[in-house]
């Protein structure tokens, strides 16, 4: 029997084809501050871990606030990390893992991307958390680009400081500017839209 694709291409003379390798995917945890992003990926590596898989955690360096090699949610659940200055980096030690589940993503520059598929395309599973959106509600760094490319998607959602509805943004009450200024409830506070909109329209 002749196989063709609809360019008339002769694909039943493939004869190799790449092991299938049910491991491999790309799951984005993803939501604004205080949404349990961290909890989540924690909670997805401890599953990992009970199913005997090898996990290396992965978080950016300038993300210092709990531990200098540990990812922590708020909650203080913690994990050890390698916390590495450029995406590259984790290609150097990702070999020995089933899983790479990395942290704070959105700080990390565009590669994380590239990377983040690389390690997919080797068969592993790769997890990533960040925030969707940064101060001002605008896409924040290679995350579209992330969403984009997995397999799964989490979006968790925040409780709004004002309404207690459901919290997308993550408003900034300190007066730095920047979209890089790491802080906890004393620099920002989760709102709704309806919230974030009326704040930002009094600023
Ligand atoms: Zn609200």
């Amino acid at each position: 029997m002749k196989i063709s694709n609809k360019q008339g291409v002769n694909i039943s003379d493939r004869i190799t084809f790449s092991p299938r390798v049910s491991n491999a995917k790309i799951q984005v945890v993803c939501g604004p501050m205080f949404s349990g992003k961290t909890k989540t990926l924690i909670g997805l590596i401890s599953g990992y871990l009970k199913d005997k898989k090898k996990v290396v955690v992965f978080k950016p360096k300038l993300d210092d606030r709990y531990a200098e090699e540990a990812i922590v949610s708020h909650d203080r659940d913690e994990a050890s990390a390698y916390a590495v200055s450029r995406p590259a980096e984790i290609l150097d030690l990702f070999h020995r893992a089933d899983v790479v589940a990395i942290d704070e993503v959105q700080f990390f520059d565009e590669s994380i991307v590239t990377v983040c598929e690389t390690i997919a395309d080797y068969g592993k599973t790769v997890i990533v958390a960040g925030l969707d959106l940064d101060y001002l509600g605008r896409p924040f760094g290679s995350m579209p680009q992330l969403m984009s490319v997995a397999d799964e998607i989490i979006k968790l959602n925040s409780v709004c400081t004002f309404c207690s509805g459901r919290a997308r943004f993550s408003h900034r009450v300190s007066k730095e500017h920047g979209v890089v200024v790491l802080g906890e409830k004393d620099k920002y506070v989760p709102l709704c839209r309806s919230c974030y909109n009326e704040m930002n329209s009094k600023l």
